[in-house]
């Protein structure tokens, strides 16, 4: 079980404030609202892309005070950012080097991913000449090389028409 608690954040003209979310340890947790809520924003600052005061404990420790990038958060947000020129292989192994991920580790962990998110096909050509889900698999093949302790994924259904949303 993990909470985040007494998160305020200000921005110009945006307040941000949330007293206490839970986020199970198992399966899926939902954060829904209107556009400019500030689910964004809420990640950013979970991450540490946004300073601010908060705590997050995590089995036992602060997450909101270990350095940002050893939080191990995988993320995938809406606008994907791949580097457009590297392939879809060198996007992810960007990803596996910045977690300082030994090489057998980073080696068996993208035949897993390449098998189960069905990248062989396109695994070595440039993210650029890559279709929309194509893109989105390597973005959460990216995310997850490392095993995050947590992946959070922004609008993930937004591609979805509004049928299939309300299925998914
Ligand atoms: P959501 O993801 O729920 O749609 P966001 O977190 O993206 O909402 O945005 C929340 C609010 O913060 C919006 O009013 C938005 O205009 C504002 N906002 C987003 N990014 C910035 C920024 N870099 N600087 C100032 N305001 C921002
Ligand atoms: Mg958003």
């Amino acid at each position: 079980m993990s909470w985040v608690k007494g998160l305020k954040l200000q921005k110009s003209d945006f307040s941000l404030s949330v007293p206490e979310w839970q986020i199970l340890d198992q399966g899926v947790t939902a954060l829904v609202g209107p556009s400019g809520a500030g689910k964004s924003t809420l990640f950013r600052t979970l991450l540490g892309l946004e300073a601010c005061e908060f705590s997050w404990t995590w089995g036992g420790m602060d997450l909101a005070k270990i350095p940002a990038p050893q939080r191990n958060i995988g993320v995938v947000f809406q606008t994907l950012d791949l580097f457009p020129h590297m392939t879809a292989k060198e996007n992810i192994l960007f990803a596996a080097k910045a977690r300082n991920l030994s090489s057998s580790e980073t080696e068996e962990r993208l035949r897993q991913l390449e098998r189960s998110l069905e990248m062989q096909r396109f695994i070595t050509r440039s993210a650029q000449e890559l279709s929309g889900g194509e893109k989105q698999r390597v973005a959460l093949a990216r995310a997850m090389i490392s095993k995050p302790r947590i992946l959070f994924l922004d609008e993930p259904f937004s591609a979805l028409d509004v049928r299939l949303r309300s299925e998914a």
